[in-house]
């Protein structure tokens, strides 16, 4: 891969747990029921993710890895209703010029598999091949490329930290997926499905958790809160996702921090509202947003929080 395009990756791609985010994204929008991890040193040697979602075709394996291909959205228009978590088609081929990677995949009610791999972006194999329905990325090495950042990485158990973090998350808001992390051949996360998010919030805080919920509308934006206040903590934590994409927002965090009452504990806040009042668009690792109407997120998520403080003292 030319420099421009190292740089580019390195921007999308920061450390092993993009990987985790943007590979789980591509799981989900699969369909997978069952998504399972298994890294070597926190990711940075190996990080392989196995999924049993549609696949990929044979003949459209070197498809996903280039830049800007994507067989999510097809005309500009769709940019603006974007529903699926991946749009850029920018993932594959940022890891794919950073890293080596080898993808396996069988799309399902095809015969037969297909695998490629990749070195810094320069495909080395594509054939056919038996292979389990569903698709098998594996990063090896990444950023060998670009010791630089390599350099910068944390210590395998940092970078694992990180990981786990990532999947927590999207468990959490997936009831219906399972999920499975090792690291080393260690088992550290398992989670088969549930039945509600309320179900996964319990096996994450413990289950002697009094666990407040509530949500409120606003047009057609929906919000929902999950607040556990730990009682004992003075840190405020809060989860976000906007339509399914975990992302960071000042404004949301304000509405929480800036309560009459004390908001220290965990919080689980889902966002919906439709595609064209959020712009994902603006960072390449699409964990900045931007909404379209903030005042009205601010204040919906400020009621909807502050719902939570009055039953907590009824
Ligand atoms: P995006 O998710 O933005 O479309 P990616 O680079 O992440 O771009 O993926 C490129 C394409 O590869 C996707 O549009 C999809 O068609 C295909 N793909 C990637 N991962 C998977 C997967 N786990 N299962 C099925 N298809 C996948
Ligand atoms: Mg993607």
């Amino acid at each position: 891969a030319d420099i421009s395009m190292r740089i580019a990756a390195g921007e999308v791609i920061e450390r092993p747990s993009s990987l985790a985010k943007e590979l789980i994204e591509n799981s989900l929008d699969a369909g997978a029921r069952s998504i399972s991890i298994q890294t070597e040193q926190g990711g940075k040697n190996s990080f392989v993710i196995e999924d049993d979602g549609c696949g990929i075709a044979f003949e459209e394996l070197p498809l996903a890895l280039e830049r800007y291909a994507t067989s999510k959205i097809s005309d500009i228009e769709d940019l603006e209703r974007i529903s699926t978590l991946g749009y850029r088609g920018e993932a594959l081929a940022s890891i794919a010029a950073v890293s080596r990677m080898e993808i396996r995949s069988r799309a399902r009610g095809a015969e037969s598999g297909g695998v490629i791999r990749c070195e810094a972006g320069e495909i080395t194999l594509h054939s056919e091949t038996p292979a389990k329905s569903g698709t098998r990325v594996q990063i090896d090495d990444l950023f060998f490329n670009l010791p630089a950042r390599r350099k910068f990485l944390k210590t395998s158990s940092a970078e694992l930290r990180r990981i786990v973090q990532i999947v927590n998350d999207y468990a959490l808001i997936h009831p219906e997926v399972a999920f499975r992390l090792s690291e080393e051949n260690r088992k550290i996360l398992e989670y088969g499905n549930a039945e509600s998010v309320d179900e996964c919030l319990l096996r994450r805080w413990g289950r002697q958790t009094r666990i407040y919920r509530s949500q409120a509308q606003s047009g057609a934006l929906s919000v929902r809160i999950w607040w556990n206040p730990a009682p004992d903590s003075r840190r405020i934590a809060v989860t976000l996702f906007v339509n399914g994409r975990r992302v960071q927002d000042a404004a949301v965090r304000a509405a929480i921090v800036s309560q009459d009452a004390a908001s220290y504990g965990e919080w689980l806040v889902l966002i919906e509202l439709p595609a064209q009042e959020v712009d994902v668009n603006i960072h390449p690792t699409k964990e900045e947003i931007r909404f379209r109407r903030s005042g009205d997120v601010f204040k919906t998520v400020y009621d909807c929080a502050k719902a939570l403080f009055a039953q907590r003292l009824s």
